[in-house]
């Protein structure tokens, strides 16, 4: 995808400060983060939202859930966080790159996050 933000990410074409990444994988600090740790996961493949997502991205879907937990950890969240992936218009997805947040620090992030 040659215009897509976060396939540029991957490429390299954009800056983003990268806090873990695999062969399928890549995590980095969100640009405007809404918690003390404010971590996007995306897969390095384009796939545009979980509403276009099939049976053959299984692995990738569970690798960015297998390896939260270590990244969330590793940047200061080490008793918990919330994951979130917004999909489509009623789930407010702002970039139609598959991504998954990971939200936390040492405070409970709340009932539910305001944007
Ligand atoms: P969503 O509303 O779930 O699509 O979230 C998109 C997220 O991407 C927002 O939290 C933005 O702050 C974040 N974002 C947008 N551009 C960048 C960027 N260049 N680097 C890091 N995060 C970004
Ligand atoms: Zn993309």
């Amino acid at each position: 995808m040659q215009d897509c933000l976060f396939c540029r990410i991957v490429r390299g074409e954009i800056p983003a400060a990268k806090v873990y990444e695999d062969d399928e994988v890549l995590a980095f600090n969100d640009i405007q983060p809404q918690r003390p740790v404010h971590v996007l996961v995306i897969p390095k493949k384009h796939i545009t939202s979980l509403a276009h997502a099939g049976v053959e991205d299984t692995p990738v879907l569970g690798r960015m859930l297998a390896v939260a937990n270590q990244i969330a950890v590793d940047q200061g969240s080490t008793d918990g966080f919330r994951s979130i992936i917004n999909t489509g218009r009623v789930g407010g997805q702002e970039v139609m790159h598959v991504h998954m947040h990971i939200v936390g620090g040492q405070e409970p992030v709340g009932p539910m996050l305001k944007r």
